[in-house]
């Protein structure tokens, strides 16, 4: 593995931290306090390649390697946690099945539309109101055939983007008879009759990112919109998510990232007992921690991509990866209000949404106990 970036993905995190500096840090703490998404990120982000990071060339997007795109979920992360949420569930949930499993008159009709930054995202439903970690065993939403359509019934929860998607790819059981095979995904258009978008649910941070509760009352879709084989739902939401969880993880780095510039910034000039506050031995071993965490975070985030791109299992690598930059970013956001003290803890102050947001990191995407269960089976299976 090499450490250096290439020529190429330097390039990019330049452009990539440029624009997030322009256009999506300033308006972070409006978008919390308005629970307003960032549509101009959208509009103007199209055009950077932001929208199309899962998507091949052929079919309008940018189709950058995995680091790159762990390098852009890390730059959106340091500029805003909802506008990096919202990019990450359209590139990493919304459009990545679709480009990987879809057939190619799905990918040609949907993949264009969602990358250019003029229309709106996509969406991706795993997580129903009684079930989250356990898809396979949980979920309940069924689609039966009848004539060339399916009929989906059913509800999900906690459907990131579904108010601002052009579809939401829907997981669904299709063999009621239960098993790994029996979940399959399903594309369907937001306009379709039947399908009800819930009020955005309100959140304790991540606010400027709209997540949803939807519903599917006797919903009719074309058949062909089955993204991949039927009965593969199950193992393309597994890949799907162990993809995502990098984005989760180079996020959480983001978020920390900022946290400890914030940090940085305050200890400079907060002066308590006659100096500032970044002389005291104290503060200096809370950033040195921050900072040589984040550093790990960011290499273990990295190395997971790269072994993606290798085209080797990565299950593992992106467990571990996840699990560590989110916990540490809840750290790391945690000192930085310290470092803050009573400004901290103001809305005034940026650090206080960094720790709300960063909160969601072990959670969304499969909680860290999850990430545990995954790791363990490897080492169980190996050591
Ligand atoms: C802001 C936000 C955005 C989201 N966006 C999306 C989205 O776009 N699409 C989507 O499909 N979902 C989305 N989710 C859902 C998210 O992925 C789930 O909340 C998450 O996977 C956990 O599922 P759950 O909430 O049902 O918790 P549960 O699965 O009910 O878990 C509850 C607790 O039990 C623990 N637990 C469960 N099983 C085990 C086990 N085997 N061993 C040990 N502990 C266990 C969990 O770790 C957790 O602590 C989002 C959630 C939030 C809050």
């Amino acid at each position: 593995m090499n450490f250096d970036l290439t020529e190429e993905q330097r390039v990019w995190k330049k452009t990539v931290h440029d624009f997030v500096a322009k256009e999506i840090k300033p308006k972070a703490r409006e978008v919390d306090e308005n629970s307003e998404f960032n549509w101009d990120a959208v509009r103007k982000g199209g055009p950077v390649g932001l929208l199309g990071m899962s998507i091949p060339e052929e079919y309008g997007g940018s189709g950058v390697d995995s680091i790159s795109m762990a390098i852009a979920m890390e730059e959106l992360g340091w500029g805003c946690g909802s506008t990096a949420l919202a990019f990450a569930a359209h590139n990493g949930l919304g459009t990545a099945p679709l480009a990987n499993f879809g057939s190619e008159e799905l990918k040609k009709k949907w993949l264009p539309l969602v990358a250019d930054g003029k229309h709106k995202l996509g969406a991706l439903a795993l997580t129903e109101p009684g079930a989250g970690s356990d898809i396979q065993g949980g979920v309940i939403t069924k689609a039966g055939r009848q004539g060339n359509e399916w009929i989906v019934n059913g509800a999900k929860m906690w459907c990131t983007n579904a108010s601002i998607a052009e579809y939401i790819i829907t997981l669904v059981r299709t063999d009621p008879r239960g098993g790994s095979k029996s979940l399959s995904m399903i594309l369907v258009p937001t306009d379709t009759p039947g399908l009800t978008i819930g009020p955005a649910e309100k959140k304790m941070g991540l606010r400027g990112s709209p997540t949803h509760a939807v519903t599917y009352d006797n919903v009719r879709v074309p058949l062909e919109n089955l993204v991949g084989p039927e009965g593969r739902g199950l193992q393309q939401a597994l890949a799907t998510l162990d993809a995502g969880r990098i984005a989760i993880g180079a996020i959480s780095v983001g978020l920390a990232q900022s946290a400890l510039e914030a940090a940085v910034d305050y200890a400079r000039q907060r002066k308590a007992f006659g100096q500032p506050i970044a002389e005291f031995q104290a503060i200096q071993w809370k950033l040195a921690n921050m900072a040589t965490e984040i550093e790990i975070a960011r290499t273990m985030i990295h190395k997971a991509a790269w072994i993606k791109d290798q085209r080797r299992p990565f299950n593992k690598e992106a467990a571990i990866a996840k699990l560590y930059a989110t916990e540490m970013a809840e750290r790391a956001c945690y000192d930085a209000i310290q470092i803050h003290g009573g400004y901290g803890y103001s809305r005034e102050y940026n650090v206080e949404r960094m720790y709300r947001d960063a909160r969601l990191m072990t959670i969304g995407e499969g909680t860290s106990e999850i990430q545990r269960l995954v790791i363990a089976r490897h080492v169980l299976a190996s050591e």
